[in-house]
């Protein structure tokens, strides 16, 4: 079976700045989020033993830290793209967004309100977490997530599409203690182009999570 593999960046570390600085990427990415991906692995082979051993003493933990690690891996793994030296603004259809800022404005009421809950969720996580915005195709609504550390406070079966990393290492080296300030900066680098993707993914796969038969 496959494992985790960290994923280039898709840009260089200075690409977000002033926003993110070159040092605050280099360290998310080659260490942060290097580090869940080892964990991820470590994980799979640690519950391949207890398998073997038949020794499930440590079952918890390790279900614990699968989902911890995985996550960590998979919101990271979106969070790079999803931004962009050239991104920021309100999606516009004339910038071939136009699907997503509808399904925006009719989730929400309208893309400022949407706004601000995104950047408040984000902004009030205690502790660590993250704030999401995710499919959800129950309904086809977007809905937003206050995401506890990074697998916690979520609804089964939504589709994360653009996500907030509002934990310290994400901002404190740069921002201190404000973390209000850096989820605001964070509007003037979301790549639309990669939201807009992942929603259109996001609901061509809507239709195979069945409720009923
Ligand atoms: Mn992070």
């Amino acid at each position: 079976m496959a494992t985790y593999t960290l994923p280039e960046l898709p840009y260089d570390y200075s690409a977000l700045a002033p926003v993110i600085s070159p040092e605050i990427i280099e360290l998310h990415h080659d260490k942060h989020h290097a580090a869940y991906v080892k964990g991820a692995n470590d994980t799979l082979e640690q519950l391949a033993e207890a398998r073997d051993k038949e020794q499930w003493g440590g079952i918890n933990g390790l279900q614990k830290n699968l989902a911890f690690h995985l996550s960590g891996h998979i919101l990271h793994s979106i969070y790079w793209h999803n931004m962009s030296g050239d991104g920021g603004g309100e999606p516009d259809a004339k910038d071939g967004v136009g699907e997503l800022a509808d399904a925006i404005a009719e989730s929400f009421g309208s893309y400022a309100g949407f706004k601000a809950q995104l950047t408040k969720a984000a902004a009030t996580t205690q502790g660590s977490g993250w704030g999401v915005l995710a499919y959800e195709p129950v309904t086809g609504r977007l809905i937003v997530e206050q995401v506890y550390d990074h697998q916690g406070n979520i609804g089964q079966g939504s589709v994360p599409i653009l996500v907030f990393d509002a934990w310290e290492h994400a901002f404190y080296l740069q921002y201190k203690n404000q973390k209000v300030d850096f989820i605001e900066a964070m509007w003037q680098v979301v790549n639309w182009q990669d939201v807009a993707q992942r929603f259109a993914s996001a609901k061509q796969r809507a239709n195979t999570l069945l409720l009923a038969p």
